[in-house]
């Protein structure tokens, strides 16, 4: 059987990152993917938004890590020349009856240590952004936009460049922890691990179940809420990303520029209980509904179905939002052990600062 030093389980963007920052530290890292390419799932199937920090609870791992995590990835960004851009965005209040919401949001995101937030009132939001229609706005200046698939390409070649190695369609089928280190079944192959880090996204629940050795207890169940986007036909009147209020399950269906300044729409929330990324042309009608409550001219017509993605959920609907979940040996005594549970948004954002919190959890 082959023994190997340390195996990461995903190349989507966190398994990418926590794949340099071992390798960078030293260790001998083999990334096993189960997909013929990095970045399928969730990683390229996402707003791209480097997010502020604002909305989570004070001393939650995702304020904590989308923080730090935003830091670090505009340095790195700005260091291997991935394409980003600092745009900003406001927040709206599309209605007096929200304002209550936005005090909120405004106190969360100063207890967060987000303090470039300001408060806009109707006129100075639309000083900013004339079509936009809204009773009050917060701007963050400090959220903007990532090329995902760009960046998960220089973290892959930092990663090689410090000695990790990447294998394609070699799904982890299971395994166990022994007391002479973690054996993974991979393609129908053995290979004995010392470290192993669980970054399967939507699938690591299920993948900590199969690996034999941790009490089922501490693993969660995996919770898929899918959201789709539409994109524009033709340009947006609009130079900063905008967000209504959060809803319940997501941040609220917004407006997102892509870096060549194509805007699209999404993601709603939809519950379904298996990973399916088809968009259903019907759904638009509640975007059309939902996008004029703060751009009321939005034409008719003008959105065609874009894109799915499916957020890693570790509560279902109705239930408090779930934190990250980075689990080590502490909670299931299996050693060399970290499952990374729950890595939904803003997960792109933080995936620099999860990897070095994986790196604390397993090296020490
Ligand atoms: C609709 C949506 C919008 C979002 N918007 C934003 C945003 O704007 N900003 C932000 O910060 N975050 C956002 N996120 C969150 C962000 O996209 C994720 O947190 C991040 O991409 C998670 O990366 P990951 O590597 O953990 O998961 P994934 O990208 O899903 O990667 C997991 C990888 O594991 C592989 N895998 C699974 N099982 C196995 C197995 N058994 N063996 C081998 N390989 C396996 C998969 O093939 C996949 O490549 C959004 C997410 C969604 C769904």
């Amino acid at each position: 059987m082959d023994r190997i030093d340390t195996v990461v389980i995903g190349a989507g963007v966190v398994g990418l990152a926590v794949a340099k920052t071992l390798a960078e530290a030293g260790r001998e890292v083999v990334i096993v993917e189960a997909e013929r390419a990095i970045g399928q799932h969730a990683s390229s199937r996402n707003s791209e938004v480097i997010h502020a920090g604002l909305y989570y609870p004070a001393g939650s791992l995702k304020a904590k890590l989308c923080v730090a995590g935003r830091d670090a990835l505009y340095r790195y960004c700005a260091e291997r020349a991935v394409p980003h851009r600092r745009l900003g965005k406001l927040i709206v209040a599309s209605r007096r009856g929200q304002l209550a919401k936005l005090a909120a949001l405004e106190k969360q995101a100063l207890a967060n240590g987000v303090d470039d937030i300001r408060r806009l009132s109707a006129a100075e939001a639309r000083a900013l952004e004339p079509a936009l229609g809204c009773a009050a706005a917060l701007l963050s200046p400090s959220t903007g936009i990532v090329d995902s698939h760009a960046l998960m390409l220089a973290l892959l070649g930092d990663a090689e460049a410090a000695g990790a190695q990447l294998a394609l369609e070699s799904p982890v089928e299971g395994g166990a922890v022994t007391a002479d280190g973690i054996v993974l079944r991979v393609a129908g192959m053995e290979l004995l691990a010392d470290k192993v880090v669980n970054a399967a996204g939507l699938f690591a629940p299920d993948l900590a179940r199969a690996i034999a050795g941790q009490p089922v207890d501490a693993v969660p169940k995996a919770r898929y809420a899918r959201g789709v986007y539409f994109s524009l036909q033709g340009l947006a009147p609009f130079s900063r990303l905008i967000y209504p209020l959060p809803e319940a399950g997501g941040l609220g269906s917004h407006l997102t520029l892509d870096l060549g300044g194509q805007a699209r729409f999404g993601p709603d929330v939809e519950w379904v209980d298996g990973v399916n990324y088809h968009v259903d042309p019907a759904r638009a009608a509640a975007f059309y509904h939902a996008v004029r409550a703060w751009w009321p001219q939005l034409p008719d017509g003008s959105l065609t179905p874009g894109y799915a993605g499916i957020r890693a959920k570790i509560a279902g609907p109705g239930e408090p939002d779930a934190d990250f979940v980075i689990q080590g040996r502490a909670v299931h005594g299996a050693k060399g052990l970290v499952n990374l549970f729950g890595i939904e948004s803003p997960g792109l954002t933080s995936c620099l600062a999860i990897a070095e919190e994986t790196r604390a959890r397993l090296l020490g």
